[in-house]
């Protein structure tokens, strides 16, 4: 429990599962009420922020709606007041042949990976300054880093979410707002162990300094710090928990 947390609300897009739910679950442990906001069933992810004795708001939303996230604006103040950290985790990652690759899958992969940005936190921004405190999380990946085959449009996608970070970063500390990117290695969730990536998993762990699987467990502390007052001095950076697969 983290005395900053008390009587702040975490909003966590693409909360329902993966990373996103166990985010949500360990800023509850931090003592967060928390949003979940997601395409898909927010029922366990909810139960679980519940059964850390946190309110929790689950709201049906695709981040990559102007109308979906205005509406999910409207709920979160109505219900629970405020949103004070912002994590937006929602992503897809679909791996195609650049050469395969149709215009419409890289719009779709912009369209949630990036631009998703810009109306949520077009939804949260004007709170945190009024407050005068304010975390914003964002999702890139070492897919940016490294560059990886058949990951075109979602290793632009994920460079975006860094330089927006640190552009952001630099228009809001002022406000007493930190934004913050975490930039995983490959981690095993449901939709990375049903997909083509699951034949990756031994061997980039093999590549990296420490030799298992990523986990979303391996993310938490990194999304808990950066929401935490601790992390009140670093902003604009992205952090890469990865294992050691990046060593730059
Ligand atoms: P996941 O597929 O397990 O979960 C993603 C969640 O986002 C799902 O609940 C899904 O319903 C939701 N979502 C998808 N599109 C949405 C939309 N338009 N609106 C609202 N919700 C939507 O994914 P994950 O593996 O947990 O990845 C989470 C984030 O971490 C993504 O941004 C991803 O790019 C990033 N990431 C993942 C990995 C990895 O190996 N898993 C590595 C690097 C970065």
């Amino acid at each position: 429990m983290l005395s900053s947390a008390t009587g702040k609300v975490a909003l966590v897009t693409g909360g329902a599962a993966g990373i996103g739910a166990a985010y949500a679950t360990r800023l509850a442990q931090d003592g967060f009420d928390i949003v979940i906001a997601d395409l898909n069933d927010t029922a366990a992810a909810a139960a679980a922020v519940r059964a850390e004795r946190r309110t929790a708001l689950a709201v049906t939303c695709d981040v990559s709606s102007a109308e979906s996230v205005a509406a999910l604006g409207k709920t979160a103040l109505e219900e629970m007041g405020r949103v004070d950290v912002l994590v937006n985790n929602a992503g897809v990652y679909p791996a195609t042949a650049f050469l395969d690759m149709r215009w419409e899958e890289w719009q779709r992969v912009m369209n949630i990976n990036v631009n998703a940005l810009f109306h949520t936190v077009k939804a949260f921004l004007p709170g945190m300054v009024d407050r005068g405190w304010g975390r914003i999380i964002n999702m890139s990946s070492t897919t940016f880093h490294s560059g990886i085959p058949f990951n075109t449009h979602y290793t632009a996608s994920k460079g975006a979410v860094i330089g927006f970070t640190r552009s952001l970063a630099a228009e809001v500390g002022e406000h007493g707002i930190t934004v913050n990117a975490i930039a995983p290695g490959l981690v095993r969730t449901a939709t990375t162990s049903a997909g083509p990536q699951a034949q990756m998993f031994e061997v980039l762990a093999q590549q990296q300094a420490i030799k298992r699987t990523q986990e979303p467990s391996d993310l938490v502390g990194a999304c808990s710090f950066l929401a935490s007052a601790d992390s009140a001095f670093i902003t604009g950076r992205t952090l890469c928990v990865d294992g050691g697969w990046v060593r730059a």
